[in-house]
């Protein structure tokens, strides 16, 4: 999976812009502004429930063409003092979409290197890097993942007569890929075992087959030791469920589900995020952090006030704005019912607001974070 996605040479996001309506795929910065404006809300509260810091280190994981991180700065640029404090820092895999993420954050270069520049849309300093790792400690840190985990490489176990097995990719005689089961155990199977002492009891004797994320819960565990350590908080929104994961890997391409083994390189691949597993490996982690939620989107969005925002912008907009206003509310807060949508049945919008799940991870000398108390 990783390879799929991330080899430099053939990796599915490495050498394209795969969003929005020409692309594979939408996500929620591509469907309305305001959702990068919200974020921004949340961002904001956390940092005042921080004491304001005067630095802090605002990291995004897999900014995409970087539109949520614009919409946030563009939307929290007269809080002064915040943007001021802010030090962006990009962790990208993608020379593509890194140039992409540049151009629309308004950057001009800081002419000794390529990685580090200013957004003129709040004069913040932002730096790109290819791992959390990358990211300097030290800092209060505040980091965004939005349609992040749903990317990191999964391992699928089944279980069979000779106990659990993983589920390997082979090359058939015919020289087509498929899926075979391991003869031994791997080496994920460490992480098999931590998650099942994680299930509930009722999952457990439904167990059958059982999807992991060994990369989720190591990048889960480095976030939680940063904030707890350094102080700040994540926030994690993607398509998720609040149990243990069966069997979701999926692909996409041009809006279609396509066979996984199929043209490699060409389809995105992704898969359900398993919320559990990332609570207990950040409290595993660290005992400085809380871990809050998951809530759905529309609860998350709604709680933070987007329907004042979709008011104050539908006053001050043309007809063909305000339709597209509402398209995008509903896509981002419904359920795919969108009961008050006034447009015509063929074009209702697709809910994203309770498939997406929110989930975050906050020093726990800070409090609560709004709005999951
Ligand atoms: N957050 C954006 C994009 C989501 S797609 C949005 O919501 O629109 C996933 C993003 O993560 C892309 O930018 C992709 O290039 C990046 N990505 C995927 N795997 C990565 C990895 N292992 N390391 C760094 N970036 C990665």
């Amino acid at each position: 999976m990783e390879e799929v996605l991330t080899n430099p040479k053939a990796g599915f996001y490495m050498n394209r812009d795969v969003f929005g309506a020409q692309g594979d795929f939408i996500t929620s910065p591509e469907v309305s502004q305001m959702f990068g404006e919200m974020i921004g809300v949340w961002t904001v509260c956390l940092w005042e429930q921080m004491g304001r810091p005067e630095r802090v280190n605002l990291v995004e994981l897999g900014p995409g063409r970087g539109t949520l991180m614009a919409d946030l700065l563009r939307g929290t640029s007269k809080f002064k003092n915040f943007t001021e404090s802010l030090h962006i820092h990009l962790v990208e895999c993608s020379p593509a979409l890194q140039k992409l993420q540049h151009q629309n954050l308004k950057c001009t270069d800081e002419s000794s290197s390529e990685k580090k520049a200013v957004s003129s849309l709040a004069g913040t300093p932002v730096h790109w890097h290819a791992t959390l790792q990358e990211v300097p400690s030290g800092v209060p840190t505040l980091i965004i993942a939005h349609e992040f985990y749903d990317a990191l490489p999964v391992h699928q176990f089944q279980k069979s007569t000779r106990g659990w097995c993983e589920k390997m990719v082979d090359v058939g005689e015919d020289s087509k890929f498929r899926f075979v089961l391991s003869p031994q155990p791997t080496p994920a199977a460490l992480y098999l075992m931590k998650r099942c002492t994680w299930a509930t009891p009722e999952e457990r004797e439904k167990m059958e087959h059982v999807e992991i994320s060994p990369k989720s819960m190591d990048l889960t565990q480095e976030m939680a030791k940063r904030i707890g350590s350094d102080g700040g908080g994540a926030l994690i929104i993607d398509y998720g469920m609040n149990a243990i994961i069966s069997d979701s890997l999926q692909a996409i391409r041009k809006h279609k589900f396509v066979n996984i083994l199929d043209d490699p390189g060409s389809a995105d691949l992704s898969a359900y995020v398993d919320f559990p597993s990332i609570k207990h490996s950040a409290e595993e982690a660290s005992e400085n952090v809380s871990v809050h939620g998951p809530m759905t989107q529309s609860q998350f969005l709604g709680s933070l006030g987007i329907n004042f925002r979709v008011d104050a912008l539908l006053q001050n907009c043309n007809d063909e704005q305000a339709e597209s206003l509402r398209a995008g509310y509903w896509q981002l807060v419904g359920d795919g019912e969108a009961p008050f949508w006034e447009g015509p049945n063929e074009q209702t919008p697709i809910g994203m607001g309770t498939r997406y799940l929110a989930m975050s991870i906050v020093n726990k000398n800070q409090g609560i974070p709004a709005p999951f108390q």
